[in-house]
């Protein structure tokens, strides 16, 4: 019941990845607490499985995952350098010259990686202010120097390999490692991989990594359960009006939990990994109603996410990607690990 969250996945996850580079070291990407699964559980057995190399998008994250790994165990830091950041501990990745000074002024001799833009126009440094400052750069050692794609996930789009030789470009006679892919960058093939990899959601079991194992089941309860006659409605303004005599099940989750308001209407709860419930009516802030005329009994709960129906098939569902349903997926539930 609840969240439940495989470990053994996300670490078997890590090594097929890890796999598909074989020349380069694989880091895990822990940003958004694990993608929404707890970073202070998954870092940890990733860290068992191999993994050195870990990333976050912010310095408190960083800091809320520190005592959770041993200290040889990396823990960097994709925003970078901002004002006030407390770094102890994290390496930051610098992401403009004016990160690069801040750094070196205030973290002498501390330990660093680069950012370069290669042409997504988010983040790091851009051709030009790379070359301004690169030999003072090189000379104080970053860890490593990387860029990341935008289109990965889309294996013909030509900006991968415009990115490809805009970073080849950039890092030509850099003599530290190189980092280019996340997930989609390593399904690119060798020519991607460089010296370090940064899989994130490929290890929670979402696309572009199909053989990804998954690594979530969500179980919510039943509540209550009513029968409902031909032509009276379900929940907010009435959203669904009972086509024939229905059996309606109200379930302990809602858009406060993640499941996404967009989902109204349109997505199912699974009985036994097969028989479908529809959701019927508006998603409200804590419950959804489904329709569960189709079964024999009212079971004591539904499955929402299963192998039956994974994160990318909701996230199809309800017009976005696998990521924001992982993301979405937040504290309320009660939580285990396996
Ligand atoms: C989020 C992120 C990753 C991981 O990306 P996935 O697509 O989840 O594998 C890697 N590198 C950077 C810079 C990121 O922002």
């Amino acid at each position: 019941m609840g969240l439940q969250i495989e470990l053994g996945a996300v670490t078997a996850n890590w090594k097929a990845l890890a796999a598909r580079a074989p020349g380069a070291a694989c880091a895990a990407v822990v940003k958004a607490d694990a993608y929404g699964l707890g970073a202070a559980w998954v870092a940890p057995a990733l860290y068992a499985a191999g993994a050195r190399e870990f990333f976050v998008a912010l310095a408190r994250e960083g800091q809320a995952l520190r005592p959770h790994l041993p200290d040889d165990a990396v823990i960097n830091v994709l925003s970078g350098h901002m004002e006030g950041a407390d770094l102890r501990g994290l390496v930051p990745v610098l992401n403009s010259p004016a990160q690069f000074f801040r750094d070196r002024a205030l973290r002498p001799g501390q330990p660093f990686a680069i950012q370069l833009d290669s042409g997504m126009n988010r983040l790091g440094m851009e051709a030009a202010e790379w070359e301004a400052i690169r030999a003072e750069a090189l000379a104080a050692r970053p860890r490593f120097v990387m860029s990341h794609l935008a289109c990965a996930d889309e294996p013909e789009h030509p900006a991968n390999a415009a990115q490809l030789a805009a970073f080849r470009k950039m890092t030509e006679g850099v003599d530290v490692p190189l980092s280019l892919s996340a997930t989609g960058g390593i399904l690119l093939g060798p020519d991607y991989h460089f010296d370090l990899v940064r899989p994130g959601i490929g290890l929670y079991g979402g696309l572009p990594f199909a053989e990804a194992q998954p690594a979530v089941r969500l179980s919510l309860r039943v509540i209550q359960t009513r029968d409902v006659a031909a032509g009276e409605f379900v929940g907010y303004g009435a959203g669904w009006t009972a086509p024939r005599p229905s059996r309606i099940a109200t379930v302990d989750a809602g858009y406060a939990d993640g499941v996404l308001r967009a989902l109204s209407g349109k997505g199912a709860l699974l009985y036994a990994g097969e028989t479908g419930c529809p959701i019927v009516g508006r998603v409200s802030m804590d419950l959804i109603t489904v329709d569960v005329s189709a079964l024999p009994d009212v079971p004591a709960a539904l499955e929402l996410i299963c192998p039956a129906q994974p994160i990318d098939r909701l996230a199809d569902l309800a017009g976005t990607i696998g990521y924001e349903i992982l993301t979405s997926l937040r504290a309320r539930y009660d939580r285990t690990y396996l």
